[in-house]
């Protein structure tokens, strides 16, 4: 039986290539969005995943979406936490709305997700968790103390979520990426994009593909003794 597998943000950038690859690996993908309905039936058309609109900052539209899922492909395997947002400014420009909205997307709306997922998880005895970082969140970025932090929340939250599920074969892992060419990145402007580029040992940003290919094994069976770690996918740019 197919494995059905939730892509949070699965839509556009990286989330919409790890849909992809985990389409073409065989898993059964619900890809979620927040509200670009053109690129979600783009990718939808596209690539041939079902596509589910909620926001993961809202606790209730993510027990009712986890229960649609279940109920059209099937009880939900995999969860990747991949949906993003940035609401960049210095301390003095951030507001508190702007520190709330981008806590509560990018690390509450892993704990919502996780939270609908995780009885089942159990249940059953097999679970894959990947929650998307980033490299800002490892090393800090000027301009991002929201999201920084919601970022570096994410790390904490696998390692702990980790302990929890081992012995009941789910892992829980993070990817952080560094700068990879989607329309996230796209938002910076090009003169700071290019000082950014010559610190990248590799010379370059990274692909989505590049951290699709990292999801696809962690959440692989071959995967069952890796959990609570961290994939950096950064082109070299921050090492420890
Ligand atoms: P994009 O901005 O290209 O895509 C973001 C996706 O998340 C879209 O599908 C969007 O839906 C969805 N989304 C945003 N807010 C919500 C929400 N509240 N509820 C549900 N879905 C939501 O992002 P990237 O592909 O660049 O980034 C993906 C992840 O990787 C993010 O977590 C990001 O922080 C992280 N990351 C990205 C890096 C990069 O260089 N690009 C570097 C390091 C980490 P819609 O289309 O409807 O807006």
């Amino acid at each position: 039986m197919a494995r059905v597998a939730v892509v949070t943000g699965g839509t556009r950038g990286i989330g919409k290539a790890i849909s992809a690859e985990l389409l073409k690996a065989g898993y059964k993908v619900a890809a979620n969005y927040a509200g670009n309905e053109e690129r979600a039936k783009q990718c939808a058309d596209e690539i041939g995943c079902s596509v589910y609109k909620f926001d993961v900052s809202d606790y209730a539209a993510c027990e009712d979406a986890v229960g649609r899922i279940s109920a059209e492909l099937g009880p939900v395997d995999v969860l990747v936490n991949n949906a993003g947002i940035t609401r960049d400014g210095t301390m003095k420009r951030m507001s508190h709305e702007m520190w709330k909205e981008v806590i509560d997307v990018n690390l509450g709306g892993c704990f919502n997700m996780a939270k609908c997922v995780w009885d089942g998880m159990n249940e059953r005895g097999f679970g894959r968790i990947v929650n998307i970082g980033s490299i800002n969140g490892q090393a800090g970025q000027y301009g991002q103390v929201n999201y920084a932090a919601a970022k570096s929340g994410i790390h904490g939250f696998t390692k702990a979520l980790a302990q929890e599920g081992a012995r009941k074969n789910i892992t829980v892992n993070a990817i952080a990426p560094g700068y990879i060419d989607t329309d996230m990145v796209a938002a910076v402007p090009e003169d700071v994009l290019e000082k950014i580029k010559q610190r990248i040992p590799v010379g370059r940003l990274g692909h989505a593909e590049e951290i699709a290919r990292g999801v696809l094994f962690l959440v692989s069976d071959e995967a069952g003794f890796l959990t609570g770690s961290t994939m950096s996918i950064n082109g070299g740019q921050h090492m420890y």
